[in-house]
């Protein structure tokens, strides 16, 4: 895997365009690209916004047909414009845009050529973030672990931007919309960039909530089962919405 996206890196940095590249471009109709880079910078700008970023170290996603709209490398949210829209095909080669693709593509491809997401949110927010140096899974503090599919895993620490790191986030999200990072950050998905986010804004909460009942000195928080984490995660299948 690692020698694939390696030449695709090649492939783009040479500025060929194969037959892949223009199948790709023909599948995504120019408004729904534009509508939903609008979005991606909206999704963006409020990652940074909300204090789960700061400056650019986190990246978003989104998937339209088989291209891959991601925040670009470097550049502040705020300056996005309609005209930097930057998307991959599914192999990691720029079909789109003239800005180089965020240096966490390999986690993004890894979630949108293996799972059903349309959706990625990619952030560094604190609280989650210190428990990822903490634990090896987010203990069950709270029942909305069942809306993210289960006790949230930390992936093993490896160099961002690897496929390394692709891979142990891909097993740390094995029946999970969301997993840490770990001394990194936060990855989830979904079938839109609201649900991506709304994981994300949940997983970052809930990370707030076992640090500040586990920094109360002399007592320790209760913990839910696993069985009632999964009542609420068949609950929710269910009926949509949380109680
Ligand atoms: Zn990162």
């Amino acid at each position: 895997m690692a020698e694939e996206r390696r030449n695709a890196r090649d492939e783009r940095d040479t500025g060929e365009d194969s037959q892949d590249s223009r199948t790709a471009r023909q599948q995504a109709a120019p408004d729904d690209v534009a509508r939903a880079w609008d979005e991606l910078v909206a999704t963006a700008r409020r990652t940074v916004a909300d204090g789960l970023v700061v400056g650019t170290s986190g990246n978003v996603s989104v998937r339209v047909g088989d291209t891959v709209l991601v925040t670009p490398t470097g550049v502040p949210y705020d300056r996005l414009t309609p005209d930097d829209a930057t998307g991959v095909d599914l192999t990691g080669r720029q079909v789109l845009g003239r800005l180089r693709p965020t240096s966490e593509l390999p986690m993004h491809l890894a979630i949108h050529t293996t799972t059903d997401a349309r959706a990625v949110v990619h952030t560094h927010a604190v609280h989650a973030t210190a428990v990822s140096t903490l634990v090896r899974e987010l203990p069950l503090i709270h029942y909305m672990s069942g809306a993210l599919g289960g006790p949230v895993r930390v992936a093993p620490y490896a160099t961002y931007g690897t496929p390394e790191l692709a891979e142990n986030m891909l097993r740390a999200l094995t029946g999970r919309t969301a997993c840490l990072l770990q001394n990194h950050g936060t990855i989830t998905y979904g079938n839109t960039l609201s649900e991506a986010y709304d994981r994300t804004a949940q997983l970052e909460w809930m990370s707030r909530v076992w640090l500040t009942a586990s920094s109360v000195p002399g007592l320790s928080p209760t913990l839910l089962t696993p069985d009632q984490v999964a009542e609420v995660g068949e609950r929710l299948r269910g009926y949509g919405q949380p109680g």
